[in-house]
């Protein structure tokens, strides 16, 4: 997968611009996000170019999430914080500003006014089943 000359992550990725790196392997990096919702705000990515998770292959994804135990565990350390969130957004309707796969390592304290809402809804009658049998026939189990 090439890198898109116009992507900030890829011309981090490439060490064209500056980043703070804390952990990387060949083919992801971690580094601080450069304007965090928390202090200690970790973005992980892969080198390559890829916009959405789905888009990886599962071996990258599989390479950059096992590395997340160990980002969780630094983070917590090194800032004191009470927990974190981690997220991932995937398209603009679901938040994702920069079109390069990302995690973000989100340090979190008690009360800390981030906030992390969501508002639950319930299936109408019979819908649930059509979404399981179409989810099973796609992934084919
Ligand atoms: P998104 O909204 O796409 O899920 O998150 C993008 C994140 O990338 C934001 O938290 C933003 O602060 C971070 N970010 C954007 N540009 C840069 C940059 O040049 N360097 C770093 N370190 N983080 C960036
Ligand atoms: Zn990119």
């Amino acid at each position: 997968m090439p890198a898109d000359p116009d992507c900030i992550f890829c011309k981090i990725a490439a060490g064209q611009i500056p980043a703070r790196v804390v952990m990387q392997g060949p083919a992801w990096m971690a580094f601080l996000d450069v304007a965090p919702l928390s202090e200690g705000h970790v973005l992980v990515i892969p080198k390559d170019h890829y916009v959405r998770l789905h888009e990886l292959p599962a071996e990258v994804a599989a390479d950059m999430c096992a590395h997340l135990p160990s980002l969780g565990r630094a983070v917590l350390e090194a800032t004191g914080a009470a927990g974190y969130n981690i997220l991932q957004n995937n398209g603009r309707a679901a938040g994702q500003e920069v079109q390069h796969v990302h995690f973000h390592v989100i340090p979190r304290q008690e009360g800390d006014g981030l906030g992390y809402r969501w508002h639950p809804k319930s299936y109408a009658e019979g819908r649930a089943e059509q979404l399981h049998a179409r989810l099973t026939e796609l992934l084919g189990t």
